[in-house]
């Protein structure tokens, strides 16, 4: 199931409603990984913070939604439809050894779990080559459940669709102390008007789409060697990922990701993508069957086609913006640009 501008309805609980508004609250809006690690951070500083989500749980792009194992057999699972995996860069840039120390805690708990650090690659001659590369990582529960980790505790109201972010600042009319935009900015652009700052941060960012189609087989029919695959100068797909091999429980279940050309053309019924798809996924693995059940959920903000240079955007009205945008758009960028804000907004505050 999932919202009409893409955002996934389906999946875990929704979180309790949140305490009263609070004019000191800090607000934030969005309960992806960006916004949630940025409330985490003010509230380990102090500072009071409520976060606000459309959608029915926590995760944005890290989404996980239950999907039926198929006509006729019982039960679901999670399958991972936004991001394929996330690394740790491990450098020595702001936040980066927090984040590595959070993946290993995570690790240690069992919430997530060392995949691969070898993908194939397609070439344009159609040639497969392993394509060694950083560790990517995984999470046996869906890299939702990661999200929802950090977001124990905070204050979230779900199912609260902002609608507009004025002077003050203030969110539908309630002014707050500080106001986090932590979405994809073409989303924060239809919020925010033109007498602050941020409008012109957030004008005119270009965004690519991605449809994301799952597909359930009745057994493993594909090589065992195959965890995720680059399909480099495809029309139709940009990568092909096993979902039981990175989730751990090797589930039949393959996760295809298609062009933003192809998206772009099918936006607006993401179901009519699935046979291409299919096709092509038959055609580019060499399988002698096809899956027995489909899903697609569209993304009509996958990635940003321009990131920022700066971690995150603060101005003097107390409004910012943050996400994966504001740096190498991925998950670590997304965490730390939430981190990095909350950090820098709970010192603004304070002061
Ligand atoms: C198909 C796909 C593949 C990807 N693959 C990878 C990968 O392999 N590795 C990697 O590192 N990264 C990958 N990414 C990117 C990764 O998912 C993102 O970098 C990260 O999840 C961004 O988090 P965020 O918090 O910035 O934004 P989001 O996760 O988009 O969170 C924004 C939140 O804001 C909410 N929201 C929006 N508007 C409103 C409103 N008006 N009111 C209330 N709430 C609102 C949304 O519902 C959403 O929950 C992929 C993404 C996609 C879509």
């Amino acid at each position: 199931m999932e919202s009409p501008d893409g955002g996934d309805l389906s999946g875990m609980p929704a979180a309790s409603p949140s305490d009263t508004p609070h004019r000191t609250d800090v607000v934030v809006v969005g309960a992806g990984i960006s916004g949630i690690a940025c409330a985490r951070t003010l509230t380990e500083a102090g500072v009071p913070v409520r976060v606000l989500e459309r959608a029915r749980h926590v995760g944005g792009r890290l989404s996980s939604p239950e999907l039926p194992r198929g006509e006729g057999v019982a039960g679901a699972r999670p399958v991972d439809l936004g991001a394929a995996y996330f690394t740790v860069s491990g450098g020595d840039e702001p936040g980066a050894a927090e984040f590595a120390a959070l993946v290993d805690d995570w690790n240690g708990r069992g919430l997530a779990r060392p995949w691969t650090d070898t993908l194939s690659a397609r070439d344009e001659d159609g040639t497969w080559e392993p394509k060694p590369g950083p560790q990517r990582w995984a999470a046996p529960g869906g890299l939702r459940s990661l999200v929802a980790d950090l977001a124990t505790g905070l204050r979230i109201e779900t199912g609260r669709t902002v609608a507009q972010v004025s002077p003050g600042p203030a969110v539908d009319g309630e002014t707050a102390c500080a106001v986090v935009l932590a979405m994809p900015e073409p989303q924060a652009a239809r919020l925010v008007g033109a007498p602050l700052q941020a409008a012109g941060v957030l004008a005119d960012r270009a965004w690519e789409p991605v449809i994301a189609v799952a597909l359930g087989y009745e057994e493993r029919c594909w090589s065992p060697e195959l965890t995720a695959a680059f399909v480099n100068g495809h029309p139709d797909l940009s990568l092909i990922a096993d979902d039981g091999s990175r989730r751990g429980d090797g589930a039949p279940v393959l996760v295809a990701h298609t062009t933003s050309d192809l998206a772009r053309r099918h936006l607006d019924d993401p179901e009519s993508v699935t046979r291409t798809v299919v096709d092509a996924v038959t055609t580019l693995l060499g399988l002698d069957r096809r899956p027995t059940w489909t899903h697609a959920h569209r993304w009509t903000f996958a990635s940003p086609a321009r990131p920022h240079d700066a971690p995150y955007h603060l101005d003097d009205d107390l409004l910012a913006v943050v996400g994966d945008a504001w740096g190498s758009p991925k998950v670590e960028t997304a965490w730390r640009s939430g981190t990095l804000l909350g950090r820098a907004l709970a010192a603004r505050v304070r002061s």
